[in-house]
């Protein structure tokens, strides 16, 4: 529903960019803050959060810091963080969006295994600061890390000599991911794009694949639940269970995913009316991973209405996370 909103915002991003860029090159430093002063008047009227966004926290290519940034100079009224398996990224970027006045919505997405296929649970309004969660992702984690180990030994052995070092370099201190094998196939010459490189050895099938450790949907929901936070599932337009739904909402399903960058119209509008059957929230994002990714999905090209986050927060059952506003 809120597609072309959002596309009107990175129209007037750009020529806000380009206003900016006039500033620094033409006019100095009044026109800069005029341009500034006009975004800050905007803000009462921002209404649009993309509730979906990585980080380098997990495999995105902009630091929680940089994506909370761009949130705020496309004029979004909010952004949430969903980092696959850590929440590392949410305090730096709430700090952010604190200084801008914009709304950081605390979120983690935790990858899930069901049957032969993959489904991601969203987490919105956890405790930033539950040692609990932190736990149970850190053990997701070390689980992805040996799962790296596993797939860079597959790949040597069929002549493909990437190193774990160089993977670690790539993942800068985050959740290590197979889209950094993927950069690191790249880099030393054995694929031509990140793309190529999923498709020759790292999809299911392919040589370098290892399965991974597994987790049930339910299990994520339990963890997201346990740390006082919305469980919310990610683009089910992609994993195609809508048979598990029922089940899901009875193990404490709170929201669903009808707005993202690969669903379809005809998609989300089914998703919107299954939301409704069930009374789930309707949340939307773009699942951005920032620029020179496998592909660049732009902050803001999919969001939701602000009501959906206060809904969010109202169901969210911990009252110690600050609002950032
Ligand atoms: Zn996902
Ligand atoms: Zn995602």
């Amino acid at each position: 529903m809120l597609t072309n909103p959002s596309a009107r915002l990175n129209r007037e991003h750009r020529w806000v960019r380009k206003i900016c860029l006039a500033s620094a090159s033409l006019c100095g430093p009044i026109w800069a803050m005029e341009t500034k002063d006009r975004i800050f008047e905007d803000m009462s009227e921002r209404r649009l959060v993309d509730l979906h966004v990585h980080t380098t926290a997990s495999d995105g290519t902009l630091s929680p810091e940089e994506v909370v940034r761009e949130a705020y100079q496309i004029g979004l009224a909010g952004v949430g963080i969903a980092d696959h398996d850590t929440i590392d990224g949410l305090v730096p970027a709430m700090n952010a969006g604190n200084k801008l006045g914009i709304v950081v919505v605390p979120g983690v997405e935790i990858n899930t295994d069901y049957g032969k296929d993959e489904l991601h649970m969203l987490g919105y309004y956890i405790d930033p600061n539950s040692a609990y969660i932190r736990e149970r992702l850190q053990q997701l984690r070390s689980a992805r890390a040996d799962r790296a180990a596993k797939i860079v030994d597959k790949l040597k052995a069929i002549g493909v000599n990437i190193s774990m070092d160089r993977v670690r370099e790539l993942a800068d201190g985050g959740a290590i991911g197979r889209p950094h094998i993927a950069r690191a196939i790249v880099e030393a010459g054995y694929a031509s794009s990140m793309n190529a490189a999923f498709g020759k050895y790292l999809v299911r099938d392919a040589p370098g694949y290892v399965p991974r450790y597994k987790l049930t949907p339910f299990e994520a929901i339990e963890i997201i639940r346990q740390s006082g936070g919305v469980a919310v599932l990610a683009h089910p337009g992609l994993s195609h269970h809508d048979e598990l739904i029922p089940e899901l909402v009875r193990a404490g399903l709170e929201g669903i995913e009808v707005y993202h960058s690969d669903h379809t119209p005809l998609q989300s509008r089914h998703y919107l009316k299954v939301a409704e059957r069930y009374n789930l929230i309707p949340t939307g994002g773009s699942d951005s991973h920032g620029p020179n990714n496998i592909k660049t999905i732009e902050i803001g090209s999919v969001t939701v209405d602000i009501e959906i986050v206060k809904r969010l927060q109202a169901r969210a059952s911990r009252t110690s996370v600050p609002d950032c506003r």
